[in-house]
C-alpha cells in the first residue's frame, strides 16, 4: 500500500508558506508506518520543535491502474476519508532551503492521521466542505471547490509515474490555516460538519 500526498494544492495555503502556485501537482509519499488510525493519540516526537497540522481530504484507490485517462479517472476511487498530514515544519524548512527531499519532515511514524472511510457517492466531490478544530476552535476550513488539481487530475497525473493499486491513499492537500500543535492539544476533523476523527497530542 502506498500513501501519496499532494503539496500546495490550495492557492491560499501555497501563499501562506510563501510558495509559488504550482503548474503541476507536487507529489511526495509517506510509508505505511506513517498511518495513525482509530483516533489514537499522537506522541509529539523529540526531533521537532514546530509540528504543524495539515487537514486533508483523502482518496482511497479502489482498483489497479496505470496511465489512467481523464474519462476513466473517477472509476479509480470509491471512498474518501479525512486525515492530517503532520509536518515537522522546522525540518522541512531546513530541507527545502537546501533543495533536499522532505521524507524525515513528512513521513515519520504516525504522521498520517486517517479517519474511517465514507462512500464517495454521499458527497458532491466538487464541493466537499471540511474543517479542523484545535481545542474546540476552528483552525482550518476548506472546500474541494478550491483544489488547484481536482481528484481526477491527481489520479491521471500520479498514475503516469506510479501504478495505482487498490488500497493506495492520496492525501489531496491542505487549505490555509496550518499551524503548530502542542502537547495537550486535541484536534478534531469534520467532513460536512460530521466529526470524522479526533487526535490528542501527548
Ligand atoms: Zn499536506
Amino acid at each position: 500500500m502506498k500513501i501519496f500526498c499532494i503539496g500546495r494544492n490550495y492557492a491560499e495555503h501555497a501563499k501562506e508558506l510563501k510558495n509559488d502556485i504550482p503548474t503541476k501537482p507536487l507529489i511526495f509519499m509517506k510509508p505505511p508506518t506513517a498511518l495513525l488510525l482509530d483516533n489514537k493519540p499522537f506522541y509529539y516526537p523529540d526531533f521537532t520543535k514546530n509540528l504543524h497540522h495539515e487537514v486533508e481530504v483523502v482518496l482511497r484507490v479502489c482498483k489497479n491502474g496505470k496511465q489512467i485517462q481523464p474519462a476513466f479517472a473517477s472509476k479509480y476511487y470509491d471512498k474518501i476519508a479525512l486525515g492530517i498530514d503532520f509536518t515537522a515544519r522546522d525540518l522541512q524548512d531546513a530541507l527545502k532551503s537546501k533543495g533536499q527531499p522532505w521524507e524525515i519532515a513528512k513521513g515519520f511514524d504516525s504522521s498520517a492521521v486517517l479517519s474511517d472511510f465514507f462512500d464517495i457517492s454521499k458527497f458532491d466531490i466538487s464541493n466537499i466542505h471540511f474543517h479542523l478544530t484545535k481545542n474546540g476552535q476552528t483552525v482550518q476550513k476548506g472546500t474541494t471547490q478550491d483544489l488547484i488539481f481536482n481528484f481526477d487530475t491527481l489520479i491521471c497525473y500520479i498514475s503516469k509515474f506510479f501504478t495505482l493499486q487498490q488500497g493506495d491513499l492520496i492525501y489531496t492537500g491542505t487549505p490555509a490555516g496550518v499551524g503548530a500543535v502542542q502537547i495537550g492539544d486535541v484536534l478534531e476533523g469534520f467532513l460536512e460538519e460530521q466529526s470524522a476523527f479526533r487526535c490528542a497530542i501527548k
